[in-house]
């Protein structure tokens, strides 16, 4: 069964028919969703879905994005859902430079703060890393994100980097964008890192695989990332999938289930 690490199922994309999408997962061969948070609101949304489905789990934390809507109050509104055993990881937090606000200054403090919360709380991170390789990165190795763990994910970086994160243990996320056809340096990511590595994730509903892009995503079309990540590492889909899937219940901690 397929695992798709990195949904928004809370989403208003979803709202029309959110129930018969979900209920048609297990036959589809997607066996588990980590529903990730990218606010306040959207994390106990997130937490709302983990109570509703079995198959669905949480993750609580504030997208670099959206910082300007924290305080202390609210931190602890995060400190609070990530004691829920719904919640597996924080996120998504981390550091998006592809518009000019909030500023670089106050994302890193938040992304630094977050980081503390998960290790507080013994949960894995799902950084979330846009044009801003090399504040992520000294980041990362200043607050020893070794120690913590967890993705790197919709991994857009070199393979140099991606190197790197995975020398600090982290795990790369794969998604959609790996189909498209001008995807030479995610698929040289995938070439170079050990498949031990690498989580499938959807980001849905954004990032559609071909012949898909454009569209709404749903971890239904995961096969078609799954089906190129197998012509990469030149083994079976059946291989992808079971490989994959045990690098995510390790990463969030699920084996015991
Ligand atoms: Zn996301």
């Amino acid at each position: 069964m397929i695992f798709d690490t990195h949904a928004h199922y809370d989403d208003e994309q979803f709202d029309t028919d959110r129930e018969a999408l979900l209920a048609s997962f297990i036959s589809a061969g997607i066996g588990n969703v980590v529903n990730v948070g990218a606010s306040i609101d959207t994390s106990e949304k997130a937490l709302e879905l983990a109570h509703r489905y079995d198959f669905i789990y949480a993750a609580a934390g504030v997208h670099p994005s959206e910082v300007t809507e924290l305080n202390e109050d609210s931190i602890r509104q995060i400190e609070t859902m990530c004691d829920d055993d719904r919640c597996v990881a924080v996120g998504e937090i981390g550091l998006d430079y592809h518009w000019p606000e909030p500023e670089p200054d106050l994302q890193k403090k938040w992304f630094i703060r977050q980081l503390d919360i998960a290790r507080e709380k013994k949960l894995p991170v799902i950084i979330h890393s846009r044009d801003a390789a090399a504040d992520t990165m000294n980041i990362m190795k200043s607050e020893h994100a070794e120690e913590i763990g967890g993705v790197v994910h919709c991994f857009s970086y070199s393979k140099e980097i991606a190197a790197e994160c995975v020398k600090m243990g982290f795990y790369i996320g794969i998604g959609g964008v790996l189909t498209f056809k001008n995807a030479r340096k995610m698929r040289e990511v995938v070439d170079q890192t050990p498949i031990e590595k690498l989580l499938l994730e959807t980001d849905c509903p954004y990032l559609a695989p071909e012949p898909y892009r454009g569209k709404r995503n749903s971890s239904l079309y995961l096969p078609y990332v799954v089906k190129a990540m197998a012509d990469i590492k030149g083994i079976s889909e059946d291989e992808v999938i079971r490989i994959t899937t045990d690098n995510a219940q390790r990463m969030y901690g699920l084996s015991e289930h």
